[in-house]
């Protein structure tokens, strides 16, 4: 029997018309009795967000770039679509901390969802996770505003979301009690994973993007290719579940059934096994501490025959290295390698740089930049800042004539 409009959550999806987004909505379309939708964000697609707009009927759209929200506003106008067009990034966290709002899921990628993710979490929000550059970059930040607001931080990335599946109910609370020895983060291992350095030199965007397992965004498509991604979600597990750095272990596992697992001092290992699609994990915190069909099938353990498991190799994928140093570094270390990752995988999608020159870009980066403490979420994006113009420096030293 449907619920009554009552007991609705009212949703806010930042980042609605990417891949993640396309999936949250897909989840929450099986369920209208449980979801409404209050918000969808999106930085310039247009066409897609009329979409949805008249598929979901939102109470609001805010589009990042101001022309297009006056693109969309218009366009929805012809529609006679009721919802109200914002415009321009403040109203991405103007739309997150409304009094109504329940839930929000951060989709948007990269840097550009950090400040609308905090202050979804400081104005106490159920905040699901899947944009972890957020997370990279502020670390000790926001797993301090998650506190001080009682926010609920459930997360998305395939990964922690299984570890988190993995652990006790009341891991949080006393961690020490828990004893776990390791926490083993399963990677497929991306497009790249039997190719050699000297393939490595040639590959294109296109290759990076066409990814065995997952169908992803351009930006998480290369990181999953140079393994980056690997990096970026070691550096979120830390500050998810309290961990230190060398507790936490990669292991490749180019089946992708094996989400990641938990590894006991008593020997025993706990693990969160499915098909990868991400909407198991959108439908396992949507619903949270209840569980919903996701529209996902049954893992079918015949079909998939066997499992295989591989150690990461260093010299063809340096990015992963990259980020233990930069989160055993600390202070903006993270922001920095965060902001020179994102500044050269955008260098290699336009074809300005060959792929290697990623982890060169990273590297010489984190060299340059004087490493400093952050106290604040201002010193965080400064130091997204200031990595940039260095980054940018360096992909200018390396690009093609
Ligand atoms: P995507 O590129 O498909 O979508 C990105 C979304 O962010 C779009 O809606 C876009 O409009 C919005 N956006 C981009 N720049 C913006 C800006 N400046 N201001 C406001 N909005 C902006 O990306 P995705 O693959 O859906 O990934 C989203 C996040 O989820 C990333 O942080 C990624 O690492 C994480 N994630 C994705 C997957 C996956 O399967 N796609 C899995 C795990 C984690
Ligand atoms: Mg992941």
């Amino acid at each position: 029997m449907p619920m009554s409009g009552a007991t609705q959550q009212q949703l806010v999806i930042l980042g609605a018309t990417g891949s993640i987004g396309a999936n949250t909505l897909d989840v929450v379309a099986r369920h209208p009795d449980r979801y409404s939708v209050f918000a969808l964000t999106a930085n310039r697609d247009v066409e897609r967000m009329a979409h949805l707009c008249l598929r979901f009927s939102p109470r609001y759209a805010v589009m990042a770039n101001e022309d297009a929200a006056n693109e969309l506003r218009k366009k929805l106008r012809a529609e006679s679509c009721p919802t109200e067009v914002l415009g321009g990034a403040r109203a991405l966290s103007g739309v997150a901390c409304e009094p109504e709002v329940d839930a929000v899921m951060a989709a948007i990628v990269g840097a550009a969802g950090l400040t609308p993710t905090f202050d979804a979490v400081c104005a106490g929000k159920k905040v699901l996770l899947a944009n972890k550059e957020a997370l990279v970059m502020s670390g000790r930040l926001f797993m301090d505003a998650v506190a001080a607001a009682d926010a609920c931080l459930l997360p998305i990335d395939s990964e922690h979301n299984a570890i988190f599946q993995s652990l006790p109910d009341d891991y949080r609370r006393d961690p020490e009690a828990a004893g776990v020895r390791r926490i083993l983060l399963t990677g497929s291992g991306g497009p790249f994973r039997n190719a050699s350095l000297a393939q490595l030199e040639t590959v294109t965007p296109e290759d990076a993007c066409n990814h065995p397992v997952w169908n992803m965004g351009r930006k998480i498509s290369v990181d999953s290719a140079t393994l980056m991604n690997k990096g970026l979600e070691v550096i979120e597990a830390r500050w998810l579940f309290g961990v230190s750095a060398s507790q936490i272990e990669v292991v490749i596992h180019p089946q992708s059934i094996i989400h990641s697992m938990v590894d006991y001092v008593d020997g025993s290992v706990v693990a969160q096994l499915g098909n990868p699609d991400m909407r198991v994990p959108i439908a396992h915190a949507l619903a949270w501490p209840q569980r919903i069909a996701s529209g996902v099938s049954a893992l079918d353990f015949f079909g998939i025959g066997a499992m295989s498991f591989e150690r990461p190799d260093p010299e063809r994928f340096p990015c992963l290295d990259l980020a233990y140093r930069a989160l055993e570094a600390g202070g903006d270390a993270p922001a920095t390698l965060n902001a020179a990752n994102e500044e050269s995988v955008q260098a290699f999608l336009d074809r300005r740089i060959g792929f290697r020159r990623i982890a060169e870009i990273i590297a010489a980066t984190l060299e340059r930049a004087p490493r400093q403490e952050v106290e604040t979420l201002d010193a965080v994006l400064e130091a997204d800042i200031r990595a940039r113009e260095i980054a940018r420096d360096e992909i200018g030293k390396r690009s093609a004539p």
